[in-house]
């Protein structure tokens, strides 16, 4: 009996989790590591911390299930994503700190790329909007300001990776220099169509392409682990950025299928299928695999608060003591008696892109109290999530097929059948919330001939709870209105407050 050793590297801590043929995890391990925070708005890693952490977990999960490398058939990997590391060839030695997706310290280079108009040249390479979020204006900062990187870059002996890169690297000893298709995606660098980094785009950043891995499937036979890693060679056979991990995880496989993680905001992404779709409503396109000898692309969008309006009603407003509660106090009344709460916090994302809009509680009443407060805080997430849905299927004319959800505040039952009611769709949870780390183990195991197709990982996939729509379209079509009208009134912008009708 063999298992399969998903690694999930991820922005605070690193993780592994040991599962076997029917998805279920035997074994795991975590441990966190440092954040480093040089300057206001910098972001940093230790890419030597990321390995020793990473590695270290995986032998404790084997140890713990007194399992050795023979009877592992295949480690999946998947990662932070755009978070990038560069490191000299010859010495393994990084030349700097990774520089963590997070970072803001290139935001003046990305402000200027958009202002000389070159928006609409990346979306159509790259399918991203121009950002310092991912990997391009970071890996042109290490060249521009690490003293000696670009020399060494010249000289072929600088390689740039994102994290699974890098463990992969590591791994092998050097031997595999490779980024799967879903973390190429998000470097800014990768022309998605063509499957190859853009050599126009190396041109305008001035990067060269040979520190560039060989961009490669996210399921396929990638190669061993050098044997002193683990005790003797271990095929590597997967590799996705976590959110693509996530939906390969849920078994959205097929076009329409779309899973939304229920965190600290919420990430969405929805399987377009065989063709990239161009977003008019400022979404991201995306690779969502290389799996099974085809590539998927997909649609992805973010809340920017969705459960973090609980902590705010829990650590500011003091309405309620602690998260689950919000549950019971929200179903405890009929409605919001006309309150909508809209927690652009910090503007608001896809479709409004409103930088300016700001939190607004609108349609108080001499009946409103803390109840309905917070009902409405937990619809606004459902709000916030429909109206991503919404964009989705506008820009890809895809119907939306079916709902998956993981993320903390995905166990509020209140707040999946709210989403279900106001969306029409059904919502379905799975009983592994493990889903990141489940889809680097289904990628990895479906190259390895583990599982023998696509059909039986979906068939492993196993039902928490369903919540279908429930609510007739008169009553959904008036809140809709109501949630668009209090939109308008967060909007800071006249723009904004055209893009809410
Ligand atoms: P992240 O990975 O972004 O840190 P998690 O997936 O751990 O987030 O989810 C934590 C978030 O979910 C918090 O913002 C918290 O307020 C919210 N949350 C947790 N439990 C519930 C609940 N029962 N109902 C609503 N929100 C919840």
């Amino acid at each position: 009996m063999k298992y399969i050793m998903a690694l999930d590297q991820g922005t605070t801590s690193c993780r592994t989790i040991i599962f076997d043929a029917s998805g279920q995890a035997v074994s795991s391990a975590q441990k966190e590591f440092g954040q480093i925070y040089p300057k206001p708005g910098w972001v940093e890693h230790d890419p030597m911390a990321i390995w020793s952490t990473q590695i270290g977990v995986a032998q404790e999960a084997m140890l713990k299930a007194g399992l050795s490398y023979r009877d592992i058939a295949a480690i999946g990997v998947t990662n932070q994503r755009e978070t990038t590391v560069a490191w000299d060839r010859k010495t393994g030695e990084p030349v700097c700190n990774a520089i963590v997706w997070q970072c803001r310290r290139t935001s003046d280079y990305a402000d200027k790329l958009a202002a000389r108009g070159m928006a609409g040249f990346f979306r159509e390479r790259t399918g991203l909007t121009i950002d310092a979020y991912f990997s391009a204006t970071k890996i042109k900062w290490i060249l521009d300001n690490i003293p000696g990187a670009r020399a060494l870059a010249l000289h072929g002996d600088l390689a740039f990776g994102t994290v699974e890169t890098w463990l992969i690297w590591k791994m092998t000893k050097g031997r595999l220099h490779i980024s799967d298709y879903s973390n190429a995606s998000r470097t800014m660098l990768f022309n998605i169509h063509r499957l190859e980094w853009d050599e126009e785009i190396l041109r305008e950043l001035d990067i060269p392409a040979g520190m560039l891995p060989a961009p490669v499937p996210s399921s396929c036979e990638f190669g061993a682990t050098d044997p002193d890693v683990f005790g003797g060679p271990i095929p590597i056979c997967g590799a996705a950025g976590d959110q693509q991990a996530a939906l390969f995880g849920h078994a959205c496989f097929d076009a329409g299928e779309a899973k939304n993680t229920y965190g600290t905001g919420c990430f969405m992404l929805m399987n377009t299928g065989g063709a990239p779709v161009d977003s008019v409503s400022g979404l991201l396109t995306t690779i969502a695999w290389g799996a099974g000898g085809k590539v998927d692309y997909a649609l992805e969008g973010s809340v920017f608060v969705a459960g973090a309006a609980i902590q705010w009603l829990r650590d500011e407003m003091r309405l309620i003591d602690d998260s689950a509660e919000s549950e019971a106090i929200a179903a405890s009344v009929a409605d919001t008696c006309g309150v909508y709460l809209v927690p652009a916090f910090v503007g608001l994302g896809a479709p409004y892109w409103d930088q300016r809009a700001r939190g607004t509680i609108t349609g108080i009443t001499r009946g409103a109290g803390r109840k309905h407060i917070v009902r409405a805080a937990l619809e606004a997430i459902a709000y916030q999530t429909h109206d991503l849905i919404s964009a989705m299927e506008r820009d890809s004319g895809i119907s939306i097929k079916s709902l998956k959800v993981d993320g903390g505040a995905s166990v509020n039952g209140f707040l999946m059948q709210f989403q279900s009611d106001i969306t029409g769709v059904t919502v379905r949870r799975p009983a592994c919330v493990e889903t990141t780390a489940l889809g680097a183990a289904y990628l990895a195991g479906l190259a390895a001939g583990y599982w023998p197709d696509m059909q039986a990982i979906a068939r492993n996939w196993r039902l928490d709870a369903e919540f279908s729509p429930d609510m007739d379209e008169g009553c959904r079509r008036g809140l809709l209105d109501g949630w668009k009208e209090a939109v308008a009134a967060a909007s800071g912008s006249a723009a904004g407050r055209q893009g809410a009708r």
